[in-house]
C-alpha cells in the first residue's frame, strides 16, 4: 500500500490528459502557459497557480498570403475574437470573466493588431477592433502594461493610425470598464504579482527584465541603460521597435520561463554592437526550462550566446511566416556545441514553403502545428508540453510531451 501510494505521488500530476479528448481544465496550483496559434501573429495566455491571468500580446497582421499562414481555426472570425474566445474558455476554470493583466511586448501589428479601412468599429464607436483591442473589448483587462504609457514618445513620438487607435481603446476602456494602465518597469518583480492567493505560492515570481533598452542589472530592482544617448546618433542607428520590446522571466519553484517579445540578437552587419539586445538580457536571465524564441525565430534572433546562456530544455517557436524560423537559428537551437544535453523544439505553425527551404532539419521538431501549452505541476518541479488542435475550437489534445524535470 505504502509503495503504491509512493508511486502515485511520484507521478507528475500534469500527466492526466488524454490524446483525442478535450484538455482537462486548469486547477489551482498549476501554471498554464498557452501559446495560441491564430496564424496571424503572437499571443500567449498565462494562468498562474492562484488563478491570476495574463494575456501577452494579441496580434493581427494584415500581411496578405502567401507571406502569412492561413487563419486558424478558420476565417469566420478575426484573430482578436479567436483569442478572446480561447481565453474565455480557459478562464471558466478559475472562474473569471476578466483578465487580470494584459501585457503588450511592443507596438507591432503582429503583436497588437493592424488596422485598415475594413477594420470594424467597437459597439461604442470609440475605437476599432483588431488584435489586442478586440480581445480587450470581449474580455476586459484589469491592468494593461506596455512599454510606452502614458506618452508613447520612446524612442520617438508614435504617429501611426494603429497607435492612435490603441490610445483611443485605452481611454475608452479606462472610462467604460475601469481598466488601469501602467508602463512596464524593468527590474521590478512586484509589478506583475499573484492577485488572488499570493501567500499560498511564495515561490512564484515574475521578474521584469527589459524594456526600451533598460535592462535589469541582476541586483535588487536596478537597471542599466543599454542604448546610448540618442542625441549623438544618426536616425538610421536609432533603436528599432523590436529592440525596445519588453522581456520578462517567470519563475515557479525550480521552473523558469522566458519571453522577450521581438528583441534581437543578430543585428545587420555593420550596425552598432548595442543593437544586440539578447546578449545583455541573457546575462541577467540565466538558464531557463522553457524559452519562447525572440522575434518568432527570425534570422536576427537566438544568437549563440543567448542560446548557450539560457540553454532551455524546451524551445517554443510562435511562427506564421515563410521566414520563421531562420535556417541558422534552427541549427543553433539544436547545437550541442552551444550546450550539451537533450532539448525539444516546438512550433505553432510551420508553412509548406518553409519546409521546402529547411527540409530535413524540420523533422527534428516535436510538433509543427497547433497551440502549445506548457502545463507546470504544483510547486514547479515538473511540467508537460501539450499540443492542442488548432483546426477547430475543440481544445482537443493532439500530443503530450514530457514529463520534464525542472532544473
Ligand atoms: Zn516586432
Amino acid at each position: 500500500m505504502r509503495l503504491a501510494l509512493t508511486l502515485f505521488l511520484a507521478l507528475p500530476l500534469a500527466f492526466g490528459q488524454t490524446i483525442g479528448e478535450a484538455l482537462p481544465p486548469w486547477t489551482p496550483g498549476f501554471l498554464d502557459i498557452h501559446h495560441i496559434n491564430t496564424g496571424k501573429g503572437d499571443s500567449a495566455l498565462l494562468i498562474f497557480p492562484d488563478g491570476t491571468s495574463m494575456l501577452v500580446d494579441a496580434g493581427e497582421t494584415l500581411r496578405p498570403p502567401p507571406r502569412i499562414t492561413p487563419p486558424k481555426p478558420d476565417d469566420s472570425r478575426p484573430p482578436g475574437e479567436w483569442i478572446a474566445r480561447y481565453a474565455s474558455h480557459m478562464l471558466r476554470a478559475i472562474p473569471a470573466e476578466h483578465l487580470d493583466y494584459a501585457l503588450l511586448t511592443h507596438f507591432h501589428g503582429d503583436h497588437m493588431g493592424e488596422i485598415d479601412e475594413r477594420t470594424p468599429a467597437s459597439a461604442t464607436g470609440r475605437y476599432k477592433l483588431t488584435g489586442i483591442t478586440q480581445a480587450g473589448d470581449r474580455v476586459p483587462f484589469r491592468l494593461l502594461l506596455d512599454r510606452g504609457w502614458p506618452n508613447y514618445h520612446c524612442p520617438a513620438p508614435s504617429t501611426s493610425e494603429m497607435m492612435a487607435n490603441y490610445r483611443d481603446f485605452i481611454m475608452a476602456r479606462m472610462e467604460l470598464s475601469g481598466m488601469r494602465v501602467e508602463r512596464f518597469q524593468p527590474g521590478r518583480r512586484d509589478q506583475i504579482v499573484l492577485r488572488r492567493e499570493p501567500a499560498k505560492y511564495p515561490n512564484f515570481e515574475i521578474r521584469n527584465l527589459a524594456a526600451n533598452g533598460a535592462i535589469w542589472t541582476g541586483e535588487g530592482s536596478e537597471t542599466r541603460g543599454h542604448f546610448p544617448d540618442l542625441a549623438g546618433l544618426a536616425k538610421s542607428d536609432w533603436p528599432s521597435e523590436n529592440m525596445c520590446s519588453i522581456a520578462f522571466r517567470l519563475r515557479y519553484g525550480r521552473f523558469d520561463y522566458f519571453n522577450g517579445g521581438d528583441i534581437i540578437g543578430g543585428p545587420n552587419e555593420g550596425s552598432p554592437e548595442w543593437h544586440d539586445v539578447e546578449t545583455p538580457v541573457a546575462r541577467v536571465t540565466g538558464p531557463v526550462d522553457v524559452h519562447v524564441l525572440n522575434h518568432d525565430g527570425f534570422h536576427d534572433s537566438a544568437n549563440a550566446f543567448f542560446v548557450q546562456t539560457l540553454r532551455p530544455r524546451v524551445h517554443i517557436m510562435s511562427v506564421y511566416s515563410p521566414t520563421h524560423p531562420g535556417q541558422r537559428v534552427l541549427s543553433r537551437l539544436f547545437s550541442t556545441r552551444l550546450y550539451p544535453g537533450p532539448r525539444d523544439v516546438f512550433a505553432t505553425n510551420i508553412m509548406e514553403v518553409t519546409r521546402v527551404v529547411l527540409g530535413d532539419s524540420l523533422s527534428r521538431l516535436k510538433s509543427d502545428q497547433g497551440h502549445i501549452l506548457v502545463r507546470v505541476d504544483p510547486g514547479g518541479d515538473t511540467y508537460c508540453v501539450i499540443i492542442l488542435d488548432d483546426s477547430t475550437e475543440s481544445f482537443k489534445v493532439k500530443a503530450v510531451h514530457g514529463p520534464y524535470e525542472s532544473r
